[in-house]
């Protein structure tokens, strides 16, 4: 998973961070509200943690302004000393997931944030994503466009299912290789094989094209003209 920490105490940042990294996670760091927001609206992370008490902007603001302003559904979860009821009802009434009082055991810490994730990319139940006239059931591993089935390698499907997810706006060609393979990608050129050929099944045989690059940024998947 690719998670954001946005706590400003570095002890704590640094072994939560070590202790994610060490199970297979990419840690993303911010040690203030204005820092946190900002990632998070220009990233897509699989869950955030965040402290409540940061200089700069408080937790409960940040949480208010990423769901409320940027429309950002990314899991999170609040970890803070403060554990009275009231505080926890707050943190939910803000946008909280869940809720973690310090001190707490790192292995709940990341079994808390594995069943977010899992929760929120809808293990289980029928996802289905649709652009204009593409078609991706992400359960049953099946791609159409015009009704007709697309043959899509695993990495293809998961770079489409992507870009899909994300139509609204323009995605960082960091992000998607973090997302298909973490902080190593196999090399710089990868992402852009991958795309060429995703764009010769999606886009070649159709005449119109759903795939558009944004030079210098990103990829945007749409059927806007961009
Ligand atoms: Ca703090």
């Amino acid at each position: 998973m690719l998670i954001l920490l946005v706590e400003d105490h570095r002890d704590i940042a640094d072994s939560i961070g070590e202790f994610l990294s060490a199970r297979g996670h990419a840690v993303d760091f911010a040690f203030d509200g204005v820092t946190g927001l900002h990632l998070a609206v220009t990233n897509h992370y699989d869950a955030l943690v965040l402290d409540l008490g940061l200089p700069g902007m408080d937790g409960l603001t940040l949480m208010q302004r990423l769901r409320a302003d940027a429309g950002r559904h990314t899991p999170l979860l609040v970890l803070t000393a403060r554990d009275t009821l009231a505080d926890k009802l707050q943190g939910f009434r803000s946008g909280a997931d869940d809720y973690l009082v310090k001190p707490f055991s790192m292995e709940e810490l990341e079994a808390r944030l594995v069943a977010l994730h899992r929760r929120a990319s809808g293990e289980g139940a029928a996802r289905k994503l649709r652009v204009a006239d593409l078609e991706l059931d992400e359960q049953q591993f099946r791609v159409t466009r015009a009704g007709q089935p697309l043959h899509l390698g695993p990495i293809a499907f998961q770079l489409l299912a992507f870009l899909m997810r994300e139509t609204h706006r323009v995605v960082r060609r960091v992000e998607l290789e973090r997302h298909l393979w973490g902080d190593e990608p196999p090399s710089s050129d990868a992402l852009r094989t991958h795309l060429a050929s995703l764009r010769q099944a999606v886009d070649k045989p159709f005449g119109r094209a759903l795939i558009h690059t944004v030079h210098g940024v990103g990829y945007r998947l749409t059927d806007d003209n961009v």
